[in-house]
């Protein structure tokens, strides 16, 4: 099964996809963790792509790209995967399209979790990570046993840099702009499915696995 987690920033596409892959048995990919962890190590590449993750905007398509097509040839990936944060632009999703048909393959379903602007600034500046796992909590809908303390391996929780107000207005604005376009593309395939994301997250799993079967 191959799923993507469409959505603005915040809407709550990494808790969902989380969820999925747990339930569904493939593996969870997220192309902001993976570029979070090279920023973390000081690789090459994630020195390229904090200038512009700092700013709120996408880091270029042809290098996503390429890091997301090594990740989905690996072994791990054979029976599908989840994917979160790619494609967010409609060169990205068509790579993906294209490599998918060489294959003979497709993306299943595109899963829309549709959130409000308003409620967006609210969900990012509430949201902590961990700065070892990557797990994350919102401080009041999603709180860790302890305040600041990771409920998974006990490290700092923080607030990312990108999800400073200033920040998310951009990253909000680039979503609209790049990343919602998507939601036409994903229909015309007739894979695309919208669930009301400002719900309980247990309620949003529900319309997921509702979908999903
Ligand atoms: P995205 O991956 O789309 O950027 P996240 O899954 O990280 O979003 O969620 C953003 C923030 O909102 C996190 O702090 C998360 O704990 C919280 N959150 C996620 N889903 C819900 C929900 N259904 N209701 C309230 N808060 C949520
Ligand atoms: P996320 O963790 O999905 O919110 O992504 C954090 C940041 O990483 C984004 O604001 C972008 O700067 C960058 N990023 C993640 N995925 C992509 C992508 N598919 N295309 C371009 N930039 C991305």
């Amino acid at each position: 099964m191959k799923i993507i987690m469409l959505g603005a920033p915040g809407a709550g596409k990494g808790t969902q996809a989380k969820m999925i892959a747990e339930k569904y048995h493939v593996p969870h990919i997220s192309t902001g963790d993976i570029f979070r962890a090279n920023i973390k190590n000081g690789t090459e590449l994630g020195m390229e792509a904090k200038k512009y993750m700092d700013q709120g905007l996408l880091v270029p398509d042809e290098l996503t790209v390429r890091i997301l097509l090594d990740r989905v040839a690996q072994d791990d990936c054979a029976n599908g995967y989840v994917l979160d944060g790619f494609p967010r632009t409609i060169p990205q999703a068509q790579v993906l399209d294209d490599e998918l048909a060489k294959l003979g393959e497709k993306i299943d379903y595109a899963i829309n979790v549709d959130v409000p602007d308003e409620n967006i600034v609210n969900r990012m500046s509430g949201r902590r990570a961990c700065i070892k796992c990557g797990a994350t909590y919102h401080i009041a809908h999603v709180p860790p046993k302890k305040e600041g303390v990771c409920d998974v391996c006990g490290s700092e929780l923080v607030l990312r840099d990108d999800d400073k107000p200033e920040t998310v207005l951009n990253r909000l604005k680039v979503y609209h702009d790049q990343t919602q376009p998507l939601i036409d593309f994903y229909t015309a395939k007739g894979v695309l499915k919208t669930v009301d994301g400002t719900k309980d997250m247990q309620d949003v799993f529900q319309a997921v696995t509702d979908i999903l079967g």
